[in-house]
């Protein structure tokens, strides 16, 4: 299984990183995780196969998450020649559904039923989904938004973990507890906290009680990049962490397994 971070940013415009975005590859599934603004031109300038996903899954309805949701349809539809001839599964946690409609309503009325099926999922946190054999997609609800959650991908004995946006929570910690890979958000320094986003010392906390193989740190705010955040986060956490950017890679079959 191997992740790809293709967006590493947030909101706030950046010359180096775009909304969130994330791609897994296990066996033949080819996994999104959200789809904000930049990802999916982002997927191109990374040579990554953004006509062959094979699966979406968003975390919550926020605009950096989701604003290339459209963007990557018609992309299938009308960005490739010829179109886009196999099935895609949209994921997401319940809403995702009418979340589509709307978007179809006000952007592309034929975005549900582009040419290709689409098939929509609403996964909720009791009914993992098996994406194909051997690789498992559970969720598990975080204190961000009422919908948002965290989702963890599992294949190979291996167990990847991407927080999406979220509060410090010890549930999540408990949940993601010895995940090979933790992908992490990381908003705001101490000095701009908010209860909605994890700061570098959070970050740390929850890798602390998780004790991942290896922390990758993503969604960073512009101010939270003036700080030390490895130096901070090694207060709460030794283990290994990576701040990741847009186009970093890595294959969870070269991490060491955890204990
Ligand atoms: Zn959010
Ligand atoms: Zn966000």
């Amino acid at each position: 299984m191997r992740l790809t971070t293709i967006g590493t940013g947030t909101a706030a415009p950046s010359a180096t990183r775009v909304q969130a975005g994330h791609l897994v590859e296990a066996d033949d599934v080819r996994l999104l995780l959200d789809c904000g603004s930049g990802v999916v031109h982002r997927m191109a300038g990374l040579g990554l196969p953004w006509q062959a996903l094979t699966h979406v899954a968003i975390t919550h309805f926020h605009a950096d998450h989701v604003s290339d949701l459209a963007t990557l349809v018609v992309a299938w539809r009308y960005g490739q020649t010829p179109p886009r001839a196999e099935p895609i599964t949209i994921i997401g946690p319940p809403g995702i559904r009418d979340l589509l409609a709307r978007h179809a309503a006000a952007l592309w009325e034929s975005l549900l039923s582009p040419g290709f099926p689409v098939e929509v999922v609403e996964l909720t946190p009791d009914a993992p989904l098996a994406l194909a054999a051997g690789v498992t997609l559970a969720s598990h609800p975080v204190p961000h938004t009422p919908e948002s959650v965290a989702y963890s991908v599992e294949h190979g004995g291996r167990r990847l973990v991407y927080t999406g946006d979220t509060a410090p929570d010890q549930a999540l910690g408990a949940w993601a507890a010895g995940c090979d890979l933790l992908l992490a958000e990381c908003s705001l320094p101490a000095a701009m906290a908010v209860p909605t986003h994890l700061t570098p010392e959070q970050a740390g906390d929850l890798a602390a009680a998780a004790r991942p193989g290896l922390l990758a740190l993503t969604h960073f705010y512009p101010p939270v990049e003036h700080e030390d955040v490895a130096a901070i986060v090694a207060t709460r956490w030794s283990g290994p962490t990576v701040l990741a950017h847009d186009g970093w890679r890595v294959d969870l079959g070269t991490l060491p397994r955890t204990p």
